[in-house]
């Protein structure tokens, strides 16, 4: 996909709007974590030093169209200013007569941080109005939200064909070029962990790089279908009944392509996901039909980290390996995370985690700071992966 970087642009003397991902948690009218803030401060930085002014939007939450006093931008503006150490000045709206004075009044090196987008309903619905009003903000288009660009809407598609298109910022540059390079030419062995409970989504992953993987592991919920595609019965875990063919289509394919395909060898089950206490393990072609699985037992998770450290320098991960939300099944998750900050720091690989379960199970496991590279944006990498593009990026090149 061609899309413009923020090198191409010539920001100078001219107002730029910045899509940004400002949708931070908040708590008691407080930003309760910055990482998104801190995450656009390098391209809000070189489009200030290149003699740009600037008008920020974002998102916030779910107020579904409506002003929800709560879902203000207003608690970002402080903390962005506290990090810039510069002013930052906050709108009454996003559209309407005073935002574009404020904004017609913005002189070189000067922040408007608009309201959040999603207090009018046209910005979902991607009303042309509404995307018009916002162009008239500013001369140049510089998106920045790599989280929201499989969303087709206003701020994100409507603005770029207002203004004739627009340029990635340095975050979504980063993403883009990691995802483009782990389709295109990934140092092989190239190894794909997947989890989490549905699919359909994780089977275009692989459909997507099966001619470039290595190494297929499939742990989570999705995993049981697999095993019932080998025939296993699954008791009362997680399974698609409606998607068994199309695992064992993946099955035939994987073994076709001389890809290894390695699904759980051990799970631990239990009564019930409301009865921790009862967990334990079985082998995964045992399954008692009055349990369900909810996590890869100690022996998938040696099998699993041996290819990881032993066979494997790129490692895509997407999707938890068990219910990891409820401990003790948090532990085959967790014990990934582990393997893959083993396998960057000592051997070299490098590895990538999208999707915002994987991602909260490595920061909760303490090696954050360990991987190659956290995606910022679960469904928009995921859709990368997939192989589609990005409709926000797509607009980006004023197609
Ligand atoms: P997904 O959106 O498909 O990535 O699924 C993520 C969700 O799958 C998380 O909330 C996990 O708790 C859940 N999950 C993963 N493994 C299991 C399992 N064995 N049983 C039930 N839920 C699971």
């Amino acid at each position: 996909m061609s899309w413009r970087r923020l090198d191409e642009a010539d920001p100078s003397g001219r107002r730029v709007f910045l899509r940004a991902d400002l949708n931070v948690p908040l708590e008691s009218g407080d930003v309760a974590d910055d990482t998104r803030i801190r995450g656009v401060l390098p391209t809000i930085r070189r489009l200030l030093d290149s003699g740009a002014s600037l008008v920020i939007a974002s998102h916030l939450g779910r107020p579904d169209g409506r002003v929800v006093e709560g879902l203000s931008l207003a608690p970002v503006a402080r903390r962005l200013s506290g990090l810039l150490e510069l002013p930052v000045a906050v709108a009454p709206d996003c559209v309407g007569k005073r935002v574009s004075m404020m904004a017609a009044s913005l002189t070189p090196g000067k922040i408007l941080l608009l309201e959040n987008l999603r207090f009018h309903e046209e910005e979902e619905k991607n009303d042309p109005d509404f995307a018009a009003s916002l162009a008239g903000l500013a001369d140049i288009y510089v998106n920045d939200a790599f989280g929201t660009c499989h969303r087709d809407h206003a701020s994100m598609t409507g603005i770029p064909r207002v203004l004739g298109g627009g340029y990635a910022g340095l975050l979504l540059q980063r993403e883009l070029e990691t995802f483009e390079r782990i389709a295109g030419n990934p140092d092989k062995p190239f190894t794909l962990l997947l989890g989490g409970a549905k699919v359909a989504d994780k089977v275009l992953v692989v459909e997507n790089l099966i001619e470039v993987a290595d190494n297929i592991l499939i742990g989570g919920g999705m995993a049981f279908t697999f095993l019932a595609a080998l025939g296993h019965g699954v008791g009362r875990s997680v399974l698609e009944p409606d998607r068994v063919d199309l695992a064992r289509n993946v099955i035939d394919r994987a073994g076709q392509s001389g890809v290894r395909l390695l699904l759980p060898l051990d799970v631990v089950v239990a009564d019930s996901k409301e009865r921790p206490e009862t967990a334990r393990t079985v082998s995964a072609d045992s399954i008692p039909g009055d349990t369900c699985g909810l996590d890869i037992g100690p022996a998938s998770v040696a099998a699993f980290s041996s290819v990881l450290l032993e066979e494997s320098r790129t490692i895509v991960w997407n999707g938890p390996m068990g219910l990891f939300e409820v401990p003790p099944f948090d532990r085959g998750t967790v014990e990934m995370a582990r393997a893959l900050a083993c396998a960057t720091r000592e051997r070299g690989a490098t590895t990538i985690v999208g999707g915002g379960d994987s991602v909260r199970a490595v920061s909760e496991a303490g090696v954050e700071d360990q991987l190659s590279f956290i995606s910022t944006g679960g469904g928009a990498s995921l859709k990368l992966l997939q192989g589609k593009q990005l409709v926000a990026v797509r607009a980006l090149s004023g197609e």
